[in-house]
């Protein structure tokens, strides 16, 4: 084989991370390695939790070194974290984190799977973990995934064996592939996905393992390792410049919104995977030892790899489209094998190649990025061979419809350009994560079509079939259409071409608190998704609940518009809590979705239609105290919760304390994990503590234990240490243990009713010791453990209160969670309470 434009291919990957959605412009050298990997006859499939739990170093080595097919199967889609760089949560941080594990898998070239479980949170345990997944459907989900892939190796991220030393999920995702395994091969195994797929048995299941599974690298070294294989993921590739490690760094720095953001790294490096079922390789450096990778894997593949391998070793970088005869028969002796899941995957790879080799650019762009069911759009086929192989365009289809049907000879680098037509069928789905169309539970997503379960994102919109000649011989190319535009300061930008509604309706805020039977103005935001849009918003609530009028007309010309029509709520006079929604009735059609767009330079846009809705909560609440000064920390919105209950909330920026600048606050609120985050605050504590001396109320939520703790010796007038003790069960059972205190008294009484529905958790970093000057509240535990009471704890210090508290808030008062109002209100009116 000929090398000679070494140089030239590292480039590529930068690009990539320009535009996310932009189609793929392949070099010689990536043609190259797709004719390696297309002469590869092996899979490996990564298993683990959540995204960023996959070694980017591993598969971006069996990906690209190695050439195998290789896949990520997080069960999770991260739904349950943080998010650094926006505003997503839940859901929709599910939907930004699934898309960043494709940008991270377009880097080192490998593929992505979920299942249907849903990241609820942290959760110790196993145990805990497969009682809120359902158990069934999650390794129903692992099986099905094992039978579509077929994969000839399964590697875990995590240990099965050590249920309780990291995080439930983790340890559950090595215990489910461990049983899948076997299961996936044996027929009495959900017996109804084997409508579509086949029983698999993999060959190998190993365990990534590490010298952190083991405490240290000291003792990492003298484990025994003869189960173990011992890799070199280091390795140089010259063809694109770059090593494994710095594809590897590349696509985990992809995790932005978890701040994976990272330096690349070259060099040796090793990676140990051990031997967890099936035979130990006799060569310990390559996993697929002893299983047959090549074309003689498949029935009648020996006569497609006599003419593929020929191409690989006389591969042509200077002309590669000298190879298309050669293709073009590789392509007809793949069609002869009896192999349907090989010869599936490889008359894809091969299709992709053939483009390649002709320089073929082929794309369908629509005009504008969405469109709704029912219209007609018009779309721009742009096709052009930039070779002087023999090309025609036969006719362009969708799924329903012939649109083109006209011999067009695609002469070398004339581009053609013409338009045509699309009608949008009435009853098209609306393009949103699927996994989110259906309500779930807190464990798992609904998904109804069992073919969608596994897939990582919707399928396109809209895909278009190309007949196309190649010498004479008639190849189908599927292209999906795409939506481009320019922005000055961008350059080109691609988007997926979506189906959207022809309006959508939002609330502000998703829980409204009354505190009094005041009714509140309710804005909702009309959005119009094409011109011309006519028709009535109808707002539905509860039993108890009155508007000033239930339906009001509006009418909006341009598409991209909003409008805004208020209603007047008018809240019960009990405690109540409900929803309201809001429902569009437009050309007979009734809508009440919200239209939510997530948008970051290193993924594709996407577009999110969900249940628009929002939580009415009428809560029966005393309170003293009115001005609230509040420190931000990581980012919580208790202030905005605050607010709706009638406080007055002053944001303090901590460079601004000084002495006796605190005074005029009746309540003093610092964020979660602020002393973690805000380093100025370690400055300015003693201003706080003296704060408190002097009559102030001081509550400080939670804050995280590194490990040699909080660095700062006054986070407290007395001392306190924080550790991880947490409670993750939210229905857990919480006790009462100082009846008699004024937090649980006043100005709010306090029972075990106001621990219901609360979400998530209990709290978080509890302290675990503390000085004698300190109450503890309450107490609580999850099940099988012992009670902690370091949730909430109280000091009088001078003439004031020291509240520190790692009990939730930020997550209840945000859900409309009313004991946690009264509550934190009593934390809010303790100043009060001594002063009397
Ligand atoms: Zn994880």
């Amino acid at each position: 084989m000929r090398l000679p434009w070494v140089f030239f291919f590292g480039i590529l990957l930068s690009c990539q991370l320009i535009d996310a959605q932009a189609p793929k412009k392949n070099t010689s050298s990536d043609i190259f390695h797709s004719i390696q990997k297309l002469n590869f006859l092996g899979s490996a499939l990564y298993i683990a939790a959540h995204p960023d739990d996959e070694n980017t170093r591993l598969i971006s080595y069996l990906s690209n070194e190695v050439k195998a097919k290789t896949a990520y199967l997080s069960l999770t889609r991260g739904d349950g974290g943080q998010n650094l760089i926006g505003s997503e949560l839940r859901e929709l941080l599910g939907v930004l984190r699934t898309q960043e594990l494709l940008a991270a898998r377009r880097i080192d070239g490998g593929e992505q799977f979920f299942t249907r479980a849903n990241d609820f949170g942290y959760s110790k345990h196993p145990n805990e973990t497969l009682k809120i997944w359902n158990k069934e459907a999650v390794l129903s989900d692992v099986i099905w995934i094992i039978r579509n892939f077929k994969p000839d190796v399964v590697i875990n991220r995590f240990d099965h064996r050590s249920p309780g030393s990291t995080h439930g999920h983790h340890t559950s995702s090595a215990m489910l592939s461990f049983e899948a395994f076997d299961l996936a091969n044996n027929p009495n195994m959900y017996p109804e996905q084997l409508k579509s797929t086949d029983v698999w048995q993999p060959k190998r299941l190993f365990f990534n393992t590490s010298w952190w599974f083991y405490g240290s690298e000291d003792k990492f070294q003298k484990a025994d390792k003869s189960k173990m294989i011992d890799l070199d993921v280091g390795v140089y590739y010259p063809l694109r410049g770059v090593s494994n490690n710095e594809i590897a760094s590349l696509a985990s720095s992809q995790h932005l919104c978890q701040g994976f953001g990272r330096l690349a790294t070259r060099g040796s490096e090793n990676e140990y995977i051990e031997l967890l079922k099936g035979v130990l390789p006799n060569n310990k450096s390559d996993i697929f030892d002893g299983i047959n990778t090549t074309w003689s894997r498949v029935e009648g593949g020996e006569a497609v790899g006599k003419i593929l391998y020929e191409i690989e070793s006389n591969f042509d970088f200077a002309q590669p489209s000298k190879h298309l005869p050669q293709l073009i028969e590789g392509y007809k002796a793949i069609l002869q094998i009896k192999d349907e899941h090989w010869k599936k995957i490889k008359k894809q790879e091969l299709e992709d190649i053939i483009q390649s080799v002709c320089g073929l650019y082929l794309e369908a762009t629509a005009a504008e990025s969405n469109t709704y069911p029912g219209s007609n759009i018009a779309i721009d086929i742009e096709a052009l061979n930039r070779s002087n192989a023999d090309i025609n365009l036969i006719s362009v289809s969708t799924s329903t419809d012939n649109l083109i049907n006209k011999k067009l000879a695609l002469k070398e680098n004339k581009k053609e350009l013409f338009q045509i037509n699309i009608n949008v069928p009435n009853n098209k789905d609306y393009t949103s994560p699927y996994w989110l169309n259906n309500k779930g539970t807190t464990g798992m997503y609904t998904v109804k079509d069992q073919n969608l379960i596994g897939k990582p994102e919707t399928p396109n919109a809209f895909e278009l079939n190309f007949e196309m000649e190649f010498n004479g011989f008639t190849i189908n190319i599927k292209k999906p259409i795409v939506y481009r535009y320019s922005k000055p300061e961008k350059g080109e930008i691609y988007q997926p071409f979506e189906i959207l509604p022809e309006a959508t309706a939002s609330f502000k805020d998703k829980v409204i608190i009354f505190a009094n039977s005041e009714p509140k103005e309710i804005p909702v935001t009309i959005k119009a998704l094409k011109d011309n849009v006519k028709g009535e918003l109808q707002l539905c609530f509860g039993k108890g609940w009155k508007v000033d009028q239930e339906i009001k007309p509006f009418e909006i010309a341009k598409k991209g518009d909003q409008r805004i029509l208020n209603f007047l709520l008018t809240p019960p006079s009990t405690e109540d809590e409900n929803y309201i929604s809001p429902i569009i009735k437009v050309d007979g059609k009734e809508i009440s979705k919200e239209l939510i767009e997530i948008s970051y330079d290193h993924i594709p846009k996407q577009s999110v239609l969900m249940p628009s809705e929002t939580k009415v909560v009428r809560l029966n609440i005393n309170k003293n105290g009115e001005n609230i000064g509040y420190i931000n920390g990581a980012g919580d919105e208790i202030p905005e919760s605050l607010k709706q209950i009638g406080y007055k909330v002053d944001k303090i920026d901590p460079t601004t304390i000084q002495a006796g600048s605190l005074a005029k606050f009746d309540a003093i609120v610092v964020g979660i994990r602020a002393y973690n985050v805000v380093d100025e605050l370690k400055f300015k504590q003693r201003y706080l503590l003296d704060y408190v001396k002097e009559g102030g109320n001081l509550i400080v939520q939670y804050n995280t234990a590194g490990r040699n703790g909080l660095d700062m010796d006054n986070l407290a007038p007395y001392p306190l240490s924080i550790s991880r003790d947490r409670v993750t069960d939210e229905t857990s059972k919480v006790n009462i243990l100082a009846k008699t205190h004024a937090l649980v008294n006043y100005p709010n009484k306090i029972t075990q009713n106001d621990f219901n529905g609360w979400v998530q958790e209990r709290g978080l970093y509890f302290p675990d010791e503390w000085s004698k000057e300190f109450t503890p509240i309450l107490s609580m535990n999850d099940e099988g453990e012992p009670a902690l009471s370091g949730s909430l704890l109280v000091a009088p210090y001078g003439k004031g209160n020291y509240i520190y508290t790692g009990l939730s808030f930020f997550r209840e008062l945000p859900a409309g969670v009313t004991g946690a109002y009264r509550l934190f209100a009593n934390l809010l009116s303790l100043k009060q309470e001594t002063q009397k």
